[in-house]
């Protein structure tokens, strides 16, 4: 079984139909990435499995650790393991990174021990700069406001700080590569694939391939419609970069 199964997803938002019967699998452990046009629906899917509520599941079922998530609240879901890096992420005034992240860290080990006392200072202090240098980030960053007045390249590095302080079991990035500099791109792609391994699978969600020259996917997978359309090997990529979107297009229109 894989830890992640998302079975014939139906979404809408504000009545309209985005997600339209996606489904997909995600062994654990693995990266795949889900490439495919603008508007196509890659965050409606991120969002769905979030649980905003703007994001109406009409159909379907995603079962995580072989639980069915949609019946969970948001919060639920991400102290159950599930971790999502939104491609535009909202600013928190008056919340520190740091704090933050501590309390995200202490309601996921909560859930895993209800007997769990938090993190002690120090050791969290200690984690975090370890994480920070791994992501080449002054250490003053845990000090300012999450996400105020944060560079495009600062929010992705603060996202992925997030990732890897929580050690979720999956990860869904949402265009974490947009709006990044080919330094900053390096920095977090270096940063996923030093969390990457058996025990956290990523969802990579993307426009351009480019990422993927640092972040090797073990699958690729074409969204179109609301719909996969296409999985394949890391080449998958290359061929969508050499060729566009149109083949795939053409191929799911003909075999309509
Ligand atoms: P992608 O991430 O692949 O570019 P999105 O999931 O953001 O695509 O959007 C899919 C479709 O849903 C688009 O047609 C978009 O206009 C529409 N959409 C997204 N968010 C909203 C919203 N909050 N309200 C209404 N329509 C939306
Ligand atoms: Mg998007």
């Amino acid at each position: 079984m894989s830890q992640l199964e998302i079975r014939n997803l139906h979404v809408s938002i504000e009545g309209k139909e985005i997600l339209k019967g996606l489904s997909l699998d995600l062994p654990k452990g693995e990266v795949h990435a889900i490439m495919g046009p603008n508007g196509t629906g890659k965050s409606t899917l991120a969002y769905a499995l979030m649980g905003h509520p703007s994001y109406e599941v009409t159909e379907g079922e995603v079962f995580f650790n072989g639980e069915n998530i949609l019946e969970m609240e948001p919060d639920e879901r991400s102290r159950a393991g599930l971790f999502l890096a939104f491609q535009y992420p909202v600013a928190i005034p008056g919340v520190t990174v740091a704090n933050f992240i501590r309390t995200a860290v202490n309601a996921r080990r909560r859930a895993l021990n209800p007997d769990d006392k938090g993190v002690p200072l120090l050791e969290f202090r200690k984690e975090m700069k370890a994480k920070m240098d791994m992501l080449k980030m002054d250490h003053a960053f845990g000090g300012r406001y999450l996400n105020e007045g944060f560079s495009g390249g600062e929010k992705k590095r603060a996202e992925i700080l997030q990732m890897a302080m929580l050690k979720p079991e999956i990860a869904v990035l949402d265009e974490t590569d947009s709006g990044l500099d080919i330094d900053a791109l390096k920095i977090v792609s270096e940063g996923v694939n030093t969390l990457r391994g058996k025990d956290i699978g990523v969802l990579l969600i993307t426009h351009y391939q480019r990422i993927l020259n640092y972040i090797q996917p073990d699958v690729v997978h074409v969204m179109m419609d609301g719909r996969i359309v296409e999985s394949g090997g890391k080449e998958l990529a290359l061929q969508l970069e050499d060729q566009g979107y149109e083949w795939v297009r053409e191929k799911v229109n003909s075999a309509a």
